[in-house]
Parts: structure tokens; C-alpha cells; sequence
């Protein structure tokens, strides 16, 4: 049998959006504060190092995500 770890990190952001055939308020644009999950899977643990017995490290998940969020998501 093969173990498996999955890790959830979860993040905030605050994004606008419209929904343009909707017959509201909602066809202009407006905003909400959104929230995301990432999800990592590993089939095995680091064996050695600081990060021993990890499947990743939680600061390396935000480091990845952060620069994405930022760029891609946070007040678009
Ligand atoms: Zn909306």
C-alpha cells in the first residue's frame, strides 16, 4: 500500500468581478473578498534536513502561491 500526504493552505484576497447579463445590481462591477485553497500531495516525506518527516513546508507553499496572488488575483 502507498501512503499519500495532502496538505490544504488556504488564502485570502480581494478581487471585482460583474456579471453582465445579470438583471441586478450585480451587472456592475463590484467586489468580494475571496478565499482559495491550494492542495499539495506527496507520496513520501523528506528524509533529511530541517525539513524532515515534511511533505512540503508551509512557508515554501506560501512563497510559490504569494507572487500569483499578487500578480494575478489581489484587486483584479
Ligand atoms: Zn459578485
Amino acid at each position: 500500500m502507498t501512503e499519500q500526504w495532502i496538505l490544504g493552505k488556504e488564502f485570502r484576497f480581494e478581487a471585482a468581478h460583474k456579471l453582465p447579463c445579470h438583471d441586478g445590481k450585480r451587472a456592475r462591477l463590484h467586489g468580494h473578498s475571496w478565499r482559495g485553497v491550494v492542495y499539495v500531495s506527496a507520496i513520501a516525506l523528506n528524509k533529511s534536513g530541517s525539513k524532515t518527516g515534511m511533505a512540503i513546508d508551509y512557508s515554501d507553499i506560501k512563497k510559490y502561491i504569494k507572487p500569483l496572488v499578487d500578480d494575478y488575483l489581489y484587486h483584479y
